[in-house]
């Protein structure tokens, strides 16, 4: 995969405030915060998109990630965050390596922090009783 500035940050070549590193996790603060304390936490592997990850990085990732939020939520003080994660274009990722985006939100500031435009739609059942087989069919 050809290298992203977030490899760049790993290897030191480009400077980051960095929280956190393991032998397979990195975590630096983003340098363009949505609020106080906007943490990106990253495998050291090289994957575009989530779905791309190996198995040993994934777990490595999730073992980390709820301690660094309570790190995040600590020193920034915030009372609530959200937890995302682009993949695609399509869906808002600009670096292609993957990340998770640790975002406070804080009471009385709701113009900070992650805004979401969630137009829910409603599940039928026919089709959500198909749709979960076939899901559930292609896992690997
Ligand atoms: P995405 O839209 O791909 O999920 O988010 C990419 C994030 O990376 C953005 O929030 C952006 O501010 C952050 N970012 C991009 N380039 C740099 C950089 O060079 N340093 C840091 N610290 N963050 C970056």
């Amino acid at each position: 995969m050809a290298d992203t500035i977030f490899s760049k940050i790993i290897r030191g070549e480009i400077p980051c405030h960095k929280v956190y590193e393991d032998a397979h996790v990195f975590a630096f603060l983003d340098i363009g915060p949505l609020s106080r304390g906007h943490t990106l936490v990253i495998p050291k592997e090289a994957a575009a998109t989530l779905d791309q990850l190996s198995d040993e990085s994934s777990s490595a990732l999730g073992r980390v990630l709820p301690r660094l939020c309570r790190a995040v939520m600590k020193a920034s003080g915030a009372d609530a965050y959200n937890v995302l994660q682009n993949n695609g274009a399509l869906a808002h990722q600009a670096v292609f390596h993957v990340h998770f985006h640790i975002i406070p939100k804080f009471e009385g500031q709701p113009e900070s922090g992650l805004g979401i435009r969630w137009l829910a739609g409603k599940l039928d059942a026919a089709e959500g009783k198909q749709l979960a087989a076939q899901i559930a069919a292609a896992i690997g």
